[in-house]
């Protein structure tokens, strides 16, 4: 008998009407787990009728009361850590110690959330005209809904549910189907940390779902993290309907390593990067530029590396990387592997095919090396989401700069030198949203924001820090007087000091 998920409403599992399911499997096994229900429109239409009415008294809630939710939320996620590592582990794959890792990652934006009365401050003047005063303040939007990818069930989720709650909106979390039980516990801490019923709902379900959402009249926002032509489509909708959309979309993300880098930690910094999570990151680098003879040096570091990668199930505290999310994406990870040989780029470490002993039926791919690929190859455009990491030669600093911006993609991007005239330039001229300058995956902390250039975002505005709370909130200007019985009679023109 597999598990069967639930909905998460107004407080309450709930199994749907719908009648749908989808199979949610463990991937360091291959086998199915759990079977999770799939919304249709009525599903939607509850956990909307439902976060519409829990709006209501939440929104009018002093924000301190807001922030103590968090401040419980933020311990009760403390003290079930293992718990909530473990589900991710067994319904995503990636080893224990980044679970947690992400787990904590997301967690800092709880901290974030928990200064929101400071962050909700308005501005005040006073005498904007003669005993005349005016302020302004930020207000919630209503019924947020977010869409998230199979890659951090637990951390893109809180990306953005903490800042839109704190700013007293309540939300609609649609998980990926691939990875879903997270999000359903995290409902559960919240309800332990006193959020009201409702305030924060998990539907399941995959583009019914999405698309009941974008739909629905009564939601006000949606922020979307997934790939690229999802993300698109998405913002597109949404705006139609004019709702407020941010869109998260895929990444290639770039790392220049120029010849007087210290060519030890590039690799160092190369493999977690590009293998850490089976290489299932929008900021795992996928590639990577080395300029003149760095080429040689970092190729010949890196193989023998890529080569002894501990591949295993992510509960082996042994295990450097798990496995793929499924037996789908493993087959189009590989696909593209073998794309890369036809197109002509030397591979040097071939991950195709790798079986481990006891898990047989695992969806495994191990770690893959390319060199001397170019930019018209596949491999290269691509965004391929698996553990393959792609060498781009290039002559000069010049050409790999040009390179980064030319690609379709604007996440991350890094550069490894010594030189700071090379590295402050990079950080200036670069079409990239988030630079690291010898820091390989530059994920901005919970009070800087995190977002991409491109066509790895659309809309306007980044996922938390400021950027999260201008998101989740409606600007208001109020100008008030009160007169003390002098009329001064109708105005017919623009009144001025003059
Ligand atoms: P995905 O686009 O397949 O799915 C994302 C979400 O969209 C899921 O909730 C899914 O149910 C829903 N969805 C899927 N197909 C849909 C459709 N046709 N219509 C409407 N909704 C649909 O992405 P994924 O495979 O779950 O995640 C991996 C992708 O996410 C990668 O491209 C990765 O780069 C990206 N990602 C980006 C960021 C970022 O911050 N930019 C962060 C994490 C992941």
């Amino acid at each position: 008998m597999t598990r069967s998920i639930k909905h998460w409403i107004d407080g309450k599992l709930v199994a749907g009407v719908s009648g749908r399911t989808a199979e949610v499997f463990n991937p360091a096994l291959g086998e199915v787990q759990a079977t999770v229900p799939l919304a249709n429109k009525a599903d939607v239409d509850a956990a909307v009728a439902s976060a519409a009415e829990a709006f209501k008294a939440w929104s009018a809630t002093p924000p301190l009361r807001r922030a103590r939710v968090m401040f419980k939320f933020r311990e009760l996620i403390e003290a079930n850590l293992k718990d909530l590592a473990a589900v991710v582990t067994s319904e995503h794959g990636k080893v224990l110690s980044d679970a947690e890792g992400s787990i904590i990652r997301g967690m800092e934006v709880v901290e974030f959330a928990a200064g929101i009365p400071h962050l909700l401050k308005g501005d005040y003047t006073e005498q904007v005209g003669g005993g005349i005063d005016s302020w302004s303040t930020r207000q919630a939007l209503g019924v947020c809904a977010g869409i998230t990818p199979f890659n951090f069930p637990a951390m893109v989720p809180m990306w953005m549910f903490p800042v839109a709650l704190a700013c007293g909106n309540s939300f609609i979390l649609k998980p990926s189907e691939r990875d879903p039980s997270c999000g359903v516990m995290l409902g559960e801490l919240l309800k332990q940390a006193g959020l009201p019923d409702g305030v924060f709902n998990v539907l399941h379900g995959d583009k019914e779902a999405v698309d009941g959402l974008l739909a629905h009249p009564d939601v006000a926002a949606i922020s979307f993290v997934g790939s690229t032509p999802i993300a698109e489509y998405v913002y597109q909708t949404g705006t139609a309907q004019n709702k407020r959309m941010q869109a998260l979309g895929g990444a290639k993300n770039h790392m220049v390593v120029m010849p007087d880098a210290d060519i030890e930690q590039a690799t160092d910094a190369l493999m977690g990067a590009a293998y850490g999570s089976a290489g299932e990151r929008c900021m795992a680098v996928s590639v990577a530029v080395a300029v003149g003879d760095a080429g040689d040096a970092l190729m010949q570091q890196l193989t023998p590396r890529v080569r002894a990668l501990k591949v295993g199930p992510g509960t082996d505290p042994d295990s450097e990387m798990g496995p793929l999310v499924t037996a789908v994406h493993k087959a189009k990870v590989e696909g593209y592997i073998d794309q890369g040989v036809a197109e002509g780029a030397t591979l040097v470490v071939d991950g195709r095919g790798l079986t481990l002993q006891g898990y047989e039926n695992g969806f495994y791919t191990g770690g893959t090396l390319f060199d001397n690929v170019t930019t018209d190859m596949s491999i290269y455009k691509d965004e391929i989401f698996g553990p393959v990491l792609s060498v781009v030669r290039a002559k000069t600093y010049s050409e790999a700069a040009e390179m980064v911006n030319a690609h379709e993609f604007g996440n991350g991007a890094a550069i490894f030198t010594r030189d700071g005239d090379a590295a402050r330039d990079f950080a200036n001229q670069v079409k990239i949203g988030m630079v690291g300058v010898n820091v390989p995956i530059p994920v901005p902390m919970a009070f800087h924001s995190f977002g991409g250039w491109k066509r790895s975002m659309f809309g306007d505005h980044h996922m938390h820090g400021q950027e999260g709370v201008r998101f989740y909130t409606r600007y208001k200007v109020v100008t008030a007087r009160w007169p003390t019985g002098i009329r001064s009679g109708a105005d017919f023109i623009m009144p001025t000091m003059r």
